[in-house]
């Protein structure tokens, strides 16, 4: 097993891992920027270690930085978490070059599975259905548009490095398409630094439905199960489910197989998870992308399952088997995460990052916080606005429903405004208690909800 463990990121997923090194007995050094000095990863550490000021560009994605102080503490790992340097396979490389393991894939699978537009041609070539759309990058605006008319409007088109929900945009004519390109290919470049761009047919109506899989070094590779992820706002990830009400028992075979199939075409070895289109009324699937690391929403499949998938990252990059076989996975009960992050959903969800003035934490059974939040802390403004993942697992979905709806009104903190109110609307609303939403259901109904929270809080301040 590993001994001392770099870890390289900040916040929950810091916290998160240090927690699972600390059970395998697996010591950690922390490393964080001049704005994270006071967090709670840091002061949970065995080690930390001050890596720059408060820009990432200067802190958490200085892989020098980085490499030095594994170095210098004596790691032989580092766990990248998720976002910041995570998906860099370059800098995957450079923790072998140095006689560090990187928890996660080699460089080479991340490369393959980070180019979206390489991933879709090798998935392809391997079997696995993707969204209509051009074979690879495109290289021009004619290139796109011809595209474009093979495969019918509307289209996106996406930022091959594309990530976190952005990078993306929608083109319903020749004329959008026209107009959106240039700034895509720029916009591309500004936030990814590689201005390849793709088209894709646009699935409406879909729904997302993802696989969590785990691969080890002795050619096991498994399904964790599914989740949705269709509750999204702008293409990013708000309420999480697992498994997947939706899914046909058949359908979660074929999808299941696809995802492994996906990940052996990639020679994946780590935990990921490969994200797909889902069609329902056509009853096809669409393969999306392959993420290459913990995801935010892993907790949800964690309690379905009962596997620890940090822990089985360490087994994994220790060298170790995967701690249960395709048949031993089995899925118990329904799950449920909701993403509390600092943002107004009545101000078009304007950052509100700021200081901790009271924060309570719902519990009881089932229930589950992430969170590296505690009373008086400040959450930084130099970062993204998650603020913590509640998470809930009952027997069955509507249990689990109930017990989110009561974690949320138990939820408190004060200081600045957050997205909680908004969840437990969307928990209330006919579509998602049906369970069978798409992930255009909250640009959809975004008004609604929001006026009747205004509604409520005016009579509330009415008294
Ligand atoms: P998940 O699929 O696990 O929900 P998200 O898409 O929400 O992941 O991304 C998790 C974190 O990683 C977010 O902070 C997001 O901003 C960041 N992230 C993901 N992909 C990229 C990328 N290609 N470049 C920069 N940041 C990214
Ligand atoms: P990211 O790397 O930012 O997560 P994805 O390729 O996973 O990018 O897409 C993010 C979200 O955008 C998806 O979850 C889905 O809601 C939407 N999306 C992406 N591609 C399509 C498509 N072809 N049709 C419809 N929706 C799509
Ligand atoms: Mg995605």
């Amino acid at each position: 097993m590993l001994k001392r463990v770099l870890i390289a990121n900040r916040g929950e997923i810091a916290l998160r891992i240090l927690r699972a090194c600390r059970e395998a007995d697996i010591e950690t050094v922390a490393v964080y920027s001049q704005a994270d000095g006071e967090a709670l990863y840091v002061q949970l550490a065995n080690r930390a270690v001050c890596i720059g000021p408060a820009p990432a560009a200067q802190s958490y994605l200085n892989q020098t930085a980085l490499l030095t102080v594994a170095k210098a503490t004596g790691c032989d790992g580092v766990h990248p978490g998720y976002g910041f340097l995570s998906e860099n396979g370059d800098f995957a490389d450079r923790c072998g070059q140095e006689g560090l393991t990187f928890i996660g894939p080699s460089g080479d699978t991340i490369r393959k599975a980070g180019s979206k537009s390489v991933a879709r041609r090798l998935m392809q070539q391997a079997g696995i259905p993707i969204t209509p759309g051009s074979d690879g990058p495109v290289t021009s605006e004619a290139e796109a548009l011809a595209v474009a008319a093979q495969v019918g409007f509307p289209v996106l088109l996406k930022a091959s490095a594309g990530g976190g929900g952005r990078g993306i945009r929608r083109c319903d004519d020749s004329g959008q398409l026209h107009s959106a390109y240039a700034q895509a290919k720029a916009e591309a470049m500004a936030c990814f630094g590689d201005d390849t761009l793709y088209v894709e047919k646009l699935v409406l109506g879909p729904k997302h439905i993802e696989f969590q899989i785990a691969a080890d070094c002795h050619g096991n590779v498994i399904h964790l199960g599914d989740r949705d992820c269709s509750i999204q706002r702008r293409n990013q990830k708000l309420i999480e489910e697992a498994p997947a009400w939706c899914l046909s028992a058949k359908l979660r075979e074929q999808m299941g197989e696809a995802a492994v199939a996906a990940a052996r075409a990639v020679n994946y070895e780590g935990v990921g998870t490969v994200e797909f289109l889902l069609d329902r009324d056509a009853e096809r699937f669409y393969f999306m992308e392959i993420n290459t690391r913990i995801q935010v929403e892993h907790g949800i499949t964690e309690l379905i399952t009962g596997v620890d998938l940090v822990r089985e990252q360490l087994r994994i990059a220790s060298g170790l088997p995967l701690s249960l076989s395709q048949e031993q996975v089995c899925l118990s009960g329904h799950a449920i995460e909701c993403r509390i992050n600092a943002e107004d959903p009545q101000q078009d969800f304007r950052p509100t990052p700021g200081k901790v003035e009271f924060l309570h934490f719902p519990g009881g059974y089932g229930v589950r916080v992430d969170s590296g939040l505690y009373n008086g802390c400040t959450l930084s403004p130099f970062y993204d606005s998650l603020a913590a993942k509640l998470m809930v697992h009952a027997p069955t979905r509507l249990e689990a429903v109930r017990q989110m709806r009561r974690s949320l009104e138990e939820f408190t903190l004060e200081g600045f405004p957050t997205n909680g109110e908004l969840s437990y609307q969307i928990l209330y609303h006919p579509t998602f208690i049906r369970g069978n939403y798409t992930t255009a259901f909250l640009d959809e109904n975004l008004p609604r909800l929001l006026d009747f929270s205004r509604r409520l809080n005016q009579e509330e301040e009415k008294g």
